[in-house]
């Protein structure tokens, strides 16, 4: 047994934090989780004093691509690298995103089982994942690989990413059913195109009929799995709302939708605006992107403060690869810049985060039986939420109660330099 003694306690549930907190942990869950003077502890417990240190449930980033290492097609069809090369880079990617702090990550869509395994079995260091594997659309939608030119690509197939192009209510069952079976813990969907999506299919062009997308629900749903449904605006943002989905990405144009965010707060469906990926799209260098990107900028910002207002579960996700690994907190900014307060922010970013998982029961908060997955941060987050972001105040990162990183005799790895920040 252990003690953690001394902190701020922002447990992830959206209560306020504790001063002088005890977190008692045994095993590789937390017992209790408190005001110091209200918990007792075995007097044979290991006591770790954190004064000065803000501890919060492990960070947990909702739409991640941790196998995404670019935009450029080369990167995109790995063209530029053997493919052994391209996992290492991955490898590390996922050692330093735990090493900020980030316990558990859903990946939507690149990240195959092998790395999961991986994790599970020791070999290397990283966050517990949630894996969507493929993105699934119709052709000529986002999960078919087509160059601008019209091109597909010519890789072959890797039997741990099924082909996800899927036309009509049988292929679409089977392709879920695919996922599953190679692995997937959740369904990546999409209806609309995106910013970086092919020119032609942008972020208001549909994907999928009505009948594809019951079926795609229905058949997760069946299986156990939440639906991620990409989505944008327009009658593709639409179909996946009132198809069921339980999360619906990006959601820029929501605004112009008022009885789809009533829905959503009605029924449940998360909204992950991912802010930061489009921080970077409008500053691509493919004219396209750049134009969509500062398009949706105001409606975006309007999207997640109606959500809000309307008691939406708006949760952290960054969309991340190829851009920000592993500073993954800059979206916990970019939801304070969107006029959430730093305490829903991280809350956004643990405990909601984890519901929209599906995992509130196991991680996500800091309270009894759920797993130690904790950072201890050397400041305060609530005045300064940027502080996540930064290697040099993320000191100590606990997964199941085991320590996997330590920052507090003041060595900061090299290979944890941060990425240039590119302009807001
Ligand atoms: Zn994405």
């Amino acid at each position: 047994m252990q003690v953690l003694l001394g902190a701020t306690l922002i447990d992830g549930t959206g209560a306020s934090p504790v001063p002088d907190a005890a977190v008692v942990i045994e095993g590789e869950r937390v017992v209790a989780a408190g005001p110091r003077a209200a918990l007792s502890w075995r007097p044979d417990a290991e006591r770790v004093d954190l004064s000065g240190f803000t501890i919060l449930p492990g960070l947990i980033d909702t739409h991640d691509h941790l196998a995404s290492h670019g935009y450029a097609l080369t990167k995109r069809w790995g063209l530029d690298e053997p493919a052994s090369t391209t996992h290492l880079r991955t490898a590390r990617v996922l050692e330093q995103t735990l090493a900020m702090g980030y316990t558990t990550v859903r990946d939507a869509g690149g990240l195959d089982v092998g790395f999961k395994i991986a994790i599970e079995e020791g070999m290397i260091a990283g966050p517990r994942l949630s894996l969507g594997l493929k993105i699934i659309s119709p052709t000529g939608g986002i999960g078919d690989s087509i160059s601008p030119s019209g091109h597909s690509c010519w890789i072959p197939a890797d039997p741990n990413l099924p082909d996800s192009v899927a036309n009509g209510v049988h292929e679409v069952r089977t392709v879920v059913r695919t996922m599953v079976r190679a692995g997937a813990d959740a369904i990546k969907c999409a209806t609309t195109g995106g910013a970086s999506s092919r020119p032609g299919h942008g972020p208001t062009d549909a994907a999928f009929t009505r009948d594809e997308m019951r079926v795609l629900v229905d058949e997760a749903h069946a299986l156990g799995r939440k639906v991620m449904c990409h989505a944008l605006g327009g009658p593709g943002l639409r179909l996946a709302v009132e198809a069921g989905v339980d999360s619906i990405e990006h959601g820029c144009y929501l605004a112009d939708e008022p009885d789809l965010i009533a829905m959503m707060a009605e029924r449940g469906t998360v909204l992950t605006p991912t802010l930061l990926v489009y921080v970077y799209h409008r500053e691509s260098r493919a004219p396209h992107v750049r134009e969509r990107a500062r398009a949706l900028y105001a409606r975006h910002l309007e999207t997640v403060q109606t959500a809000l207002a309307a008691g939406v579960k708006v949760v952290a996700g960054t969309d991340a690869g190829g851009h920000d690994h592993p500073a993954n907190a800059r979206e916990l900014e970019c939801l304070v810049d969107a006029g959430m307060t730093p305490l829903q922010a991280i809350r956004a970013g643990t405990g909601l985060a984890a519901e929209c998982l599906g995992l509130e029961k196991t991680v996500g908060t800091v309270e009894g039986d759920r797993l130690a997955d904790l950072v201890a941060v050397d400041g305060d987050p609530l005045r300064d939420i940027t502080l996540l972001q930064r290697a040099d105040h993320i000191m100590v990162v606990w997964k199941g109660g085991k320590i996997c990183v330590d920052r507090r005799g003041g060595q900061i790895p090299a290979a944890e330099d941060q990425p240039a920040r590119h302009n807001r």
